[in-house]
């Protein structure tokens, strides 16, 4: 598997995952000309795009990916979200599908719809399956991931920021109080991403993506290091515009 990074973070969220000539988008928050001109306009292949949440950095483009006949998978909360936080039409809307907490095949990908905890109608992050069999899961804007996981290949998670910058960032004035509480309680620290790792077998993860990291509260040495220290797996960052090989081969 390949992942190719649009960008990642608040200022939108898109990512392409590829393997052997099929591509499933993940997220729809950057507009659909980023991904062709990052394919070089070779649309080939794009069997979908699946969503995680209604927010503007991950499904502001939706309407333009509806039209353009890309098939937009979501949870069932979202959709409605999307449906009236965008004003779609009922034929736009009626285009969207809705998932169920279920495997549910999408071309030769498979996924499966977890929930996530952030503030949205029905947040969810995903286990992906590749049409070889490799795995990843997929879960980006939510401060505690429920679930366990057994067998996950390759990871792209959120690590948005770091408990004690995010401490300093608002002692100093550099964030107001209500940004610093929507954080605790919406985005992914380093310290639960640890608690998380630590809390599932990860004997057969290969990667580890950080993604949707914080500008003003994350550092991504400091991050790479907790993460590649406390698992040993090599950890890379979903900068935006990195090409992230998800190779199978054991360290
Ligand atoms: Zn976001
Ligand atoms: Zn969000």
């Amino acid at each position: 598997m390949h992942l190719s990074v649009i960008n990642s973070g608040s200022s939108g969220n898109a990512y392409i995952l590829e393997e052997g000539g099929n591509r499933l988008l993940l997220e729809c928050g950057e507009p659909l000309r980023a991904v062709k001109q990052r394919l070089g306009y070779d649309l080939t292949g794009i069997t979908a795009c699946i969503v995680t949440h209604e927010h503007l950095d991950h499904a502001k483009h939706v309407a333009s990916y509806i039209e353009s006949y890309i098939p937009v998978y979501m949870s069932h909360g979202t959709k409605r979200a999307v449906t009236e936080r965008y004003h779609l039409t009922d034929m736009q809307s009626d285009l969207i599908t809705a998932l169920d907490y279920s495997l549910t095949q999408i071309g030769a990908w498979r996924v499966i719809p977890f929930p996530t905890q952030h503030d949205a109608e029905e947040p969810v992050g995903y286990v992906i399956i590749a049409p070889s069999g490799d795995n990843l899961l997929f879960a980006t804007d939510t401060y505690y991931i429920k679930p366990r996981f057994r067998g996950l290949k390759h990871l792209l998670i959120e690590c948005n920021y770091i408990d004690e910058l995010a401490d300093a960032n608002y002692e100093e004035g550099h964030i107001d109080y209500r940004y610093y509480q929507r954080l605790q309680h919406s985005h992914m620290s380093l310290g639960n991403c640890l608690n998380f790792l630590k809390a599932n077998d990860l004997s057969k993860t290969r990667t580890i993506t950080l993604c949707h990291l914080s500008e003003a509260n994350s550092d991504q040495r400091a991050m790479i290091g907790a993460i590649t220290g406390a698992t040993g797996i090599p950890t890379y960052i979903a900068q935006r515009g990195a090409e992230i090989a998800l190779t199978d081969t054991p360290f």
